[in-house]
């Protein structure tokens, strides 16, 4: 009996200490044929997270009130009407609807964290490279800051960080927060590569670029001072935007980090000891999920 008892406790006990998981099939609901941001990414990983016992809580939509803190009515419009042209970025039919579910996943879990629960959004589409009025990069609203602004707005927070561990720069987000001294934004990011910013820091936007070829250990070791400044700003969030295209694997990208690597980025992101919360930005492997799983594993 009392084996049972204190089994009993520890799964409980483990359950608690799950990262929740915002996600929903809609966003598997569009495609562009041949686009590495395909909904199969999405798919599988929501899939195999559902396979290894996580319980996944369904995305709820943003309102146009919660873009328009982080963008301009004109950019709303243009994606409300499908009515703008970019090669990587298309305009899809019910792109919008998209677009707010995923926005919506990042406030979710913005709000799990400030609640306690350490959370990952995995949603498509992806948000870093949207600009306030410039959407780009496979991305048309930047759900991060559209989930940063809301907590300001609910005066949920003070001080927020930004770490971006997407293999491309997050020059989206860095241009929504860039001067912004309750805001600290860090990128670790491949350079040369697209969209060939952050080559250098300015005020509170801190960049980190590394050389393509990049290994685990000297990844890890750029990692190791990002943290130490977000360490040093105080936050009362970290925020992660959490792109898998540093993987080896990767079809558009050359740094080395392995599927192990994942697990240890959430584990320093962990160490901190402050709320945090994740959302998923690139990442184009067949390998996606059990990068997520371990970077999940890593932040619990
Ligand atoms: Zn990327």
């Amino acid at each position: 009996m009392l084996a049972v008892l204190i089994l009993a406790a520890l799964g409980f006990q483990g359950k608690i200490k799950m990262v929740k998981i915002i996600s929903s099939p809609k966003s598997w609901e569009y495609n562009a044929p041949g686009h590495p941001e395909s909904p199969q990414r999405v798919k599988d990983s929501y899939n195999y997270l559902k396979s290894k016992g996580y319980e996944i809580t369904e995305a709820v939509s943003c309102s146009d009130e919660d873009v328009l803190r982080v963008h301009t009515k004109q950019l709303l419009r243009e994606v409300k009407s499908e009515d703008f042209v970019d090669a990587d970025t298309p305009a899809l039919p019910g792109i919008y609807k998209y677009a707010l579910l995923s926005a919506g996943a990042a406030i979710q879990a913005s709000e799990s964290a400030i609640n306690g629960q350490t959370a990952f959004s995995l949603m498509r589409p992806p948000g870093h490279h949207a600009e306030s009025g410039t959407l780009g990069g496979f991305c048309y609203f930047n759900n991060i800051a559209i989930a940063i602004k809301y907590l300001f707005s609910k005066k949920l927070v003070k001080k927020v960080a930004i770490l971006d561990v997407d293999c491309h720069h997050g020059n989206g987000t860095e241009e929504i927060f860039y001067g912004d001294k309750n805001v600290l934004f860090t990128s670790i990011h491949q350079s040369p590569l697209y969209p060939g910013t952050g080559l250098t820091s300015k005020e509170n936007c801190k960049n980190f670029p590394i050389a393509p070829g990049t290994d685990e250990g000297e990844y890890l070791k750029t990692l190791g001072t990002v943290l130490s400044e977000i360490k040093k700003f105080g936050p009362d969030i970290i925020t992660i935007s959490a792109g898998f295209d540093t993987y080896i694997k990767d079809p558009i990208t050359n740094i080395k980090l392995t599927k192990d690597s994942y697990k240890k980025i959430g584990t320093a992101a962990k160490s901190l000891g402050i709320a945090r919360f994740a959302v998923l930005e690139g990442g184009y492997s067949p390998d996606l999920p059990e990068c997520i799983r371990n970077f999940i594993e890593g932040m619990e």
